[in-house]
This record gives structure tokens, sequence and C-alpha cells, in this order.
């Protein structure tokens, strides 16, 4: 079953080891924020740091593995359709959009996204951690200038990810202008036993 999270919202739900979470941007152009917990110990969750570190890369595409702040493979990226994701930037959150928007009424964040909905698991806004920002397209330069440029992805390219523990998920619809070519589209994404 295909599940949908709209515009500028997101859901938590868990997983089991083994199952699989595909993630699709059904019209494209759209990033969705991932981060997950171990559900047996909530303080192991998807260290952004030690993904860069064992994977070699900070680009983080099918074949590379996800790793925890205890140096543990939490889920595999089995399938990437568009190939382009982002592992360095925080979850947008309200800073982002007084900071670097210069909006001073309330926006809706990723990081608001996540932690109200992982908040019946127990987890906190100060246990976010940094994302797998799925289809989320940072270019750098040389000198390491980051840039935010419009996700490469078409309308029903996917990301499977399979879980290699049984996982708390939180998951986005990214709210930020920036990120989604100045749009702000829907995610869906469907639990799989098999694919
Ligand atoms: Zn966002």
């Amino acid at each position: 079953m295909e599940n949908k999270i709209n515009e500028q919202t997101g859901a938590a739900f868990t997983i089991s080891k083994n199952q699989y979470l595909k993630i699709i941007d059904p019209k494209g152009g759209q990033v969705s924020d991932l981060v997950f917990f171990s559900e047996k110990d909530k303080k192991e969750k998807i260290s952004a740091g030690k993904t860069m570190d064992f994977e070699e890369s900070i680009l983080i595409t099918k074949g590379n593995y996800l790793w925890s702040n205890r140096g543990r493979k939490l889920m595999e990226v089995i399938e990437d359709t568009n190939g382009r994701n982002d592992i360095l930037l925080a979850p947008c959150s309200p800073e982002t959009f007084q900071i670097m928007y210069e909006v001073e009424t309330y926006h809706p964040s990723c990081f608001e996204n996540l932690y109200k909905n992982l908040a019946p698991f127990g987890i906190s806004p100060d246990d976010v951690p940094t994302a797998f920002n799925v289809f989320m397209n940072v270019q750098f330069s040389e000198e390491g200038k980051l840039s935010v440029l419009p996700p490469t992805s078409k309308a029903g390219d996917y990301l499977i990810v399979k879980a290699l523990d049984d996982l708390i998920i939180g998951l986005t619809a990214c709210s930020a202008e920036d990120s989604n070519g100045g749009t702000f589209k829907p995610i869906h994404y469907e639990i799989l036993n098999s694919i």
C-alpha cells in the first residue's frame, strides 16, 4: 500500500528487520528527509558522520549503507532511480527560515515535522539527528562552498532502503523553498516485505 505524506508534513512509523522502505517522489523535484532509530535502544540512530566516514563518500546512493552513531549498519540503499541525495545538511528548522530566508513568521519545517511525529515513540527534539536527505541536490565547489539546487528527481523516481534491524522511522516532505525548486509536493512511501 502506498502511503502519502502531504506537502510540508511528515510521518513516523516502525519497520522490521529485513523489510524495505520505498520512498517515492510522485511529482518530481521534491526532497524527503529520512531519519531512523534502533527500536531496541533509541539512543542508537543514523549518523551522517559515520556514514560518510565508513562509506568514504559524501554522496550516498545504491550500494551504500547508512551507519549508526555506534558504528553499525542500520540500512542499505538497494535502489535509487534518481541517484542524487544529500547527507551533509541538517533538516530545515525554524532557525533555517529565520537565518537563511529571513522569515519572521511561522514556517513549517522538516525538524518540526520530524520531532512532532516521533514524539509518540519517545524521541525528543534534541534527539533528531542530521537526516539522509533523499532527492536533495546539494552541490559543492572545490573550495567547499555549498549550493542547494532543485532536485533532479522526475515524477515516479524512488529510493529503496532495506532495514538491517528493527527501526523507528521519521520521514518528511521537505518544507524549504530552495531545496524543492520553489514548490512543495507530497512524498509517497511503501513498506515492502520483498522487492
Ligand atoms: Zn526540509
